[in-house]
C-alpha cells in the first residue's frame, strides 16, 4: 500500500490520530472533550500546531469529520488509503488486526459488556470514520491480541467452568505496546527476541508481560484493565472479598464500586496527592511516598513472579510515560533485584540512555520509548 494511513484511537470524550506515511508520522493530534466545549489539535512531526476550523465537535461522528475536514488540506493531494483503530478487546477470537467487515463489527458490539467503559466508543469511532470515509478499508488493532494464546493456566480464573467457556478469561492488555516492544527488541537483539523478557509497560494504565520467544506467556492484567499493578487511578490487584465487602457492608451499587476502582484508586486513591508520577515524586506528604512505596513493591512481586512463569529472565525492559522518564523508578524497580542477576548501571539510568544496566549485568535493563500508533499503521499496511 502507497497511500497515507489514518490511525485512530477514540475515547469516552477524546479522540487521538495520527497521519502515517510508512512508518513516519506526518500528523497528529486530538479532539479533547468531545461535545459542546470540544477541542481540535492538529500537529506536524515538528510539532508545529497548525490552525484549524471545527465548527462542531458534539459528537464522535462530527468529530472524524472535523479531523478529516482539517487534514486533507494538508496533504498535499495525497488520500487517505486505510483507517487503523485501537480497539481494547478483540475477545477470544482475535490474535491479530482485523479488517473491519460487518460481521466482524457485530462481534466487537458482544464484547461490549467485557469492556463497558471502553468498547463503545472505539466502535463509535468506528462507526463514524465509516460515514466519513465510505469504501476506504477499516482495520482493528486489538489490545487483547497480543495475549490471545497464554496457556491454560494464565488464560483463566479458578470459578466454575462455565464462567470461563463463556469468556471470563484473563485478556491481558496493552498489546500494541508490547507488540511495538517486542519488534524493537527483534532489531536490536536478535538474541534477546528469542529470550525470556519481561517488559514493564508503567504509565498512567500500567502492566507486566512476560515474553518467551517474543509471545505473550502471562500478563498482570486480567479479564479488565484493572487487574494488576496499581495505576494512576485504577487499583490495580484486590481481593473479591473487597468488592463484596463494600457492595454488602457499604450498600454501594456496582456504579459506585466501578467508579471507586477506576477512577479513585491507585496513585491517586492511595496518596490523597495526585495521579501523576511527576508530582508524586515531588511531594513531601506522607501519602505520596507510600503510594510510591506500593506501586514499587508490586512491580517487584510481579517481576518475580514472571521470572518464575519464564524459568528465569534474560532482559527487563522499561515503557510508558513513567517507565521511559523516571530515573527513580527505575532505580527503585531493580535496587534489591540484584539476587536475579540485575544490576543499574547508575550513571546510565540517569541519563535516560536505552541500555541502562551494567556492563557485566545478567540481565539486560533497556528503556524504549513505546509506539501503538506505528504498529497500528503497520498493521493497516499489512491487510489493507
Ligand atoms: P503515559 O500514560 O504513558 O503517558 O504516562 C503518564 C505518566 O508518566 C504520569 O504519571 C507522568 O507523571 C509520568 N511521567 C512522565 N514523565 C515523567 C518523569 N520525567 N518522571 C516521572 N514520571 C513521569
Amino acid at each position: 500500500m502507497t497511500g497515507l494511513i489514518l490511525t485512530l484511537n477514540a475515547g469516552s470524550s477524546s479522540i487521538k490520530f495520527s497521519v502515517y506515511d510508512g512508518d513516519a508520522r506526518l500528523f497528529r493530534g486530538q479532539v479533547e472533550r468531545i461535545g459542546p466545549n470540544g477541542r481540535l489539535t492538529v500537529k506536524d512531526d515538528q510539532d508545529f500546531e497548525h490552525p484549524v476550523t471545527a465548527p462542531d465537535l458534539s459528537d464522535h461522528g462530527s468529530a472524524v469529520q472535523a479531523i478529516l475536514t482539517n487534514i486533507l488540506p494538508l496533504l498535499d493531494g495525497r488520500k487517505i488509503s486505510a483507517v487503523g483503530h485501537r480497539v481494547v478487546h478483540g475477545g477470544m477470537r482475535f490474535d491479530a488486526p482485523a479488517v473491519l467487515a460487518d460481521e466482524t463489527i457485530a462481534y466487537l458490539e458482544t464484547l461490549t459488556p467485557f469492556a463497558p467503559l471502553h468498547q463503545p466508543h472505539n466502535l463509535a469511532g468506528i462507526y463514524a470514520a465509516r460515514a466519513a470515509f465510505g469504501d476506504v478499508p477499516q482495520i482493528a488493532c486489538f489490545d487483547t491480541a497480543f495475549h490471545r494464546h497464554h496457556p491454560f493456566v494464565n488464560d483463566t480464573f479458578a470459578i466454575p467452568r462455565e464462567y470461563y467457556d463463556q469468556g471470563v478469561r484473563r485478556y491481558g492488555f496493552h498489546g500494541l505496546s508490547y507488540d511495538y516492544i517486542t519488534s524493537e527488541i527483534a532489531k536490536q537483539s536478535p538474541t534477546l527476541a528469542q529470550g525470556r523478557v519481561v517488559i514493564a509497560h508503567l504509565g498512567n494504565g500500567a502492566s507486566m508481560c512476560a515474553v518467551r520467544g517474543g509471545r505473550s506467556i502471562a500478563s498482570t492484567m486480567g479479564f479488565s484493565a484493572l487487574d494488576g499493578l496499581p495505576m494512576g487511578t485504577r487499583c490495580g490487584q484486590i481481593d473479591a472479598g473487597v468488592v463484596l465487602y463494600l457492595m454488602q457492608q457499604e450498600n454501594m451499587t456496582a456504579d459506585q464500586i466501578s467508579d471507586m476502582l477506576y477512577k479513585n484508586s491507585g496513585l491517586l486513591g492511595m496518596s490523597g496527592v495526585s495521579n501523576d508520577m511527576r508530582t508524586l515524586e515531588r511531594s513531601d506528604q506522607i501519602g505520596a511516598k507510600q503510594a510510591i512505596d506500593y506501586f514499587i513493591f508490586r512491580i517487584q512481586r510481579e517481576l518475580g513472579a514472571m521470572a518464575a512463569v519464564l524459568n528465569g529472565i534474560d532482559a527487563l525492559i522499561f515503557c510508558g510515560g513513567i517507565g521511559e522518564n523516571s530515573t527513580l523508578i527505575r532505580e527503585r524497580v531493580c535496587s534489591g533485584m540484584e539476587w536475579m542477576g540485575i544490576e543499574l548501571d547508575h550513571t546510565r539510568n540517569a541519563e535516560n540512555t536505552p541500555r541502562i544496566s551494567a556492563e557485566l549485568s545478567r540481565v539486560t535493563v533497556m528503556t524504549i520509548p513505546t509506539n501503538e500508533e506505528v504498529v497500528i499503521a503497520r498493521a493497516v499496511r499489512n491487510l489493507a
